[in-house]
């Protein structure tokens, strides 16, 4: 996994994720990218920071509808108002520093405890906005993954993203940049038909698809 990291980043160079002025931009960016492009999100961020609500005592005091309404181009802007609300919550004006000194595990159990955030959005906050050593699992890691042959297409969320850390050297950055640079390729060639001509990791596809069996290494 460290060659392909290796590769795409002599491609793609760095790519310096995530987009957000502050960690609390980065977190309410994570809440708001569930199941819509980064665009949608950008246009809500835009209509908060307008308003200068990008910050976590004075969204909190934000009534849900008006909420709601602002982040209405994030897409079931009613759904993520909620989540937002309960994230907010959790949050409590506390800042990175409040943070600092609690153990990853603690922090990501807290946060897959508040309703509506899963394990990417929470992987997402702890990478991003924490400067956590985890790695963030998506949609396109798992199809990049799964069609070399290092991982099952059906792999659990854990069980791959503990694979990739081991994979990779212990250092926030390299995690960083691995899954800003997993998006990258697939955005640009592992689409849901890859055109792997021109792809930086062209060379290490297997003549075949390989489906590896369950609870083998990468
Ligand atoms: S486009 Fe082809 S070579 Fe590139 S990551 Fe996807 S499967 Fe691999």
């Amino acid at each position: 996994m460290f060659e392909a990291y290796r590769r795409l980043r002599r491609a793609f160079g760095p790519q310096g994720w995530w987009p957000g002025e502050t960690p609390f931009e980065v977190m309410v960016g994570a809440v708001l990218t569930q199941n819509t492009n980064w665009g949608n999100v950008e246009r809500a961020l835009t209509r908060l920071k307008a308003r200068n609500l990008l910050d976590a005592r004075r969204l909190q005091a934000c009534p849900p509808n008006r909420l709601a309404a602002l982040i209405r181009p994030a897409g079931c802007h009613n759904v993520k108002a909620r989540r937002l609300g309960a994230f907010l919550a959790w949050l409590d004006g506390r800042g990175p520093a409040d943070f600092r000194g609690r153990r990853t595990e603690n922090l990501r159990a807290e946060l897959l405890s508040v309703k509506g955030i899963g394990r990417e959005t929470a992987d997402s906050i702890l990478l991003y906005a924490l400067n956590r050593r985890v790695i963030v699992v998506d949609a396109y890691a798992r199809r990049v993954l799964s069609r070399h042959g290092w991982a099952e297409s059906d792999a659990d969320y854990d069980d791959l993203r503990r694979r990739i850390e081991s994979s990779l050297p212990p250092s926030v950055r390299v995690y960083n940049e691995f899954h800003a640079l997993i998006v990258r390729v697939g955005k640009a060639h592992c689409r849901s038909r890859p055109r792997c001509d021109g792809c930086p990791l062209a060379e290490m596809r297997p003549a075949r698809r390989v489906d590896r069996p369950a609870g083998s290494a990468v």
